[in-house]
């Protein structure tokens, strides 16, 4: 039998990958996780070969195990094609002291591509797969990042629809021109008068609207989630740490067997979890690094094995990894005390009623994979420009949290293996705090003018993604009120 899915809470089991996929969040709200982390099956030296779609493939197969090999093969083609700026998909780049794995070469030039290019298909394969034969409506509210990236992904796919929601007034205007010049027929953005935390309410009561779903039903439609703590957003971010260690293998910069380092900028838990996932499937992982910004409750977890969202929340210059409550850390609760699901459940009551909670001693030792630490707003301009002026390798400001922390890392513990930091965005992609870092002078400037003014004094080049939109055609203009939310969905759809 074939490796199988199960709610952290314990609701549910024995759930093959394909309904995992759909379903998202279990019933019981637990997480999905598999009943046992698969081992690689192959020798590192073996997929040192590989490109990074065969490597794909060979990560993903042991874990989606009901997909035929035609079925995963369709969704890795359509992910990783020419949305990517680059074959390698994942460059690693080696500058100074530390080698940089680029995850922002897709449609919207930040780390969220590498999985939202994927999970479209293989919610469409899935569909298939379950024998559902309703469309597929994809529902998101988005501070920014995550809406543009999740159209980008499902724009054109046959069967899916999707509908993004951000706050009018509240995200970048880069953010804003990306989504509204989205193309793709099945695609539709529409502003809110309201702020992000009103358009994720609107999106959760949509969700939860039994009648609503009747309605859908009946005239062929049903809601899905792109959220990132769909299983299948979290595997496909396994592939790239066996792909950085290839690549290290390929080129001499490691011997067998040698352990590096990740440093991840981390918000949501995801990433980082992907990296644990590849060292328990035999990665060789010395230390997982969590990188956060001065919203700093991993940290703090780390230190203490209580976790606490009772605290300010901190608006950074690194906004995609501003968040008290990091979804995916459940996942790693749930290895950390051996799968002991009614534990989980007692952590995550405790943390919805009393906003906090704390691990034993025993799931704390199992914290031993990761050392936690944090950089401030300072240190992370700091950072920008010190590797800037050092080695002329321009970050954004979240992969600079990285830097400043495996800087305070590598201070602390004199540790000298091999380290990878993992670069979730493209500068281009936050160009008011990288410029603000390298070169003051630019304060009064639009955003779409300091993409050329960042170009000129670093010599970057400006990503296709951002070239695309610089001129594209407005295509989506729809607003609406805060509580207008579940007629807009109606409108869009044709229901009655
Ligand atoms: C989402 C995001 C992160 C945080 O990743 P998690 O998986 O949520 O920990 C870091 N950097 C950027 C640019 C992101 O978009």
């Amino acid at each position: 039998m074939g490796l199988m899915y199960r709610s952290t809470r314990g609701g549910e089991s024995n759930v093959p990958a394909s309904m995992a996929i759909i379903k998202g969040l279990a019933c019981d709200g637990g997480l999905f996780v598999p009943h046992k982390i698969p081992k690689m099956n192959k020798s590192l030296e073996d997929l040192s070969g590989l490109t990074y779609k065969e490597l794909a493939y060979e990560v993903m197969s042991l874990f989606f195990t009901d997909f035929t090999k035609d079925e995963l093969t369709y969704c890795i083609e359509h992910a990783y094609d020419k949305k990517f700026d680059t074959d390698a998909i994942a460059p690693l780049v080696k500058k100074g002291d530390a080698y940089y794995l680029e995850l922002f070469h897709g449609a919207t030039i930040a780390f969220k591509d590498m999985a939202l290019s994927i999970l479209p298909y293989l919610m469409k394969v899935s569909a298939k797969k379950q024998q559902i034969d309703n469309d597929i409506v994809i529902l998101t509210a988005t501070s920014g990042d995550t809406g543009k990236a999740a159209l980008a992904g499902f724009a054109d796919v046959e069967g899916i629809k999707i509908i993004v929601f951000y706050p009018k007034d509240g995200v970048s205007p880069i953010q804003k021109h990306q989504m509204v010049t989205q193309k793709g027929d099945n695609t539709y953005v529409v502003g809110i008068e309201g702020n992000f935390d009103d358009a994720q309410n609107g999106v959760k009561e949509i969700f939860s609207n039994e009648a609503l779903a009747e309605t859908m039903n009946r005239q062929g439609y049903q809601f899905s989630s792109a959220n990132s703590i769909n299983i299948g957003r979290l595997i496909p971010q396994v592939v790239y740490y066996f792909y950085a260690y290839c690549n290290m293998l390929k080129h001499g910069d490691i011997t067998k067997g040698e352990t590096i380092n990740m440093v991840v900028p981390t918000g949501n838990f995801g990433n980082i979890l992907a990296a644990y996932y590849a060292k328990n499937m035999g990665l060789p992982i010395h230390q997982l690094i969590c990188a956060s910004n001065d919203n700093k409750v991993l940290y703090d977890f780390m230190q203490t094995g209580v976790y606490n969202k009772k605290r300010d929340f901190i608006l950074t210059i690194s906004p995609s990894m501003d968040i008290l409550i990091s979804s995916n850390l459940e996942r790693l609760l749930y290895n950390l005390a051996d799968g002991d699901h009614q534990k989980i459940r007692e952590l995550m009551t405790a943390l919805s009623q009393e906003g906090e909670y704390i691990i034993s001693d025993a799931m704390r030792s199992g914290l031993d994979d990761f050392y936690g630490e944090y950089a401030s707003m300072d240190e992370t301009y700091d950072a920008i420009k010190d590797v800037f002026h050092t080695t002329h390798y321009l970050m954004d400001s979240h992969t600079a949290v990285g830097h400043a922390v495996y800087k305070k890392y590598k201070t602390e513990t004199k540790d000298s293996h091999k380290t990878v930091i993992v670069s979730t965005a493209s500068p281009y992609k936050f160009t008011r705090s990288v410029m603000k870092a390298i070169d003051k002078r630019h304060d009064q400037e639009t955003d779409f003018d300091l993409i050329h003014k960042m170009h000129e004094l670093t010599g970057v080049p400006i990503p296709k993604a951002i070239q695309e939109i610089l001129d594209a055609e407005v295509r989506h203009t729809r607003i609406c009120d805060k509580n207008k939310m579940q007629e807009t969905v109606k409108d869009i759809l044709g229901l009655n």
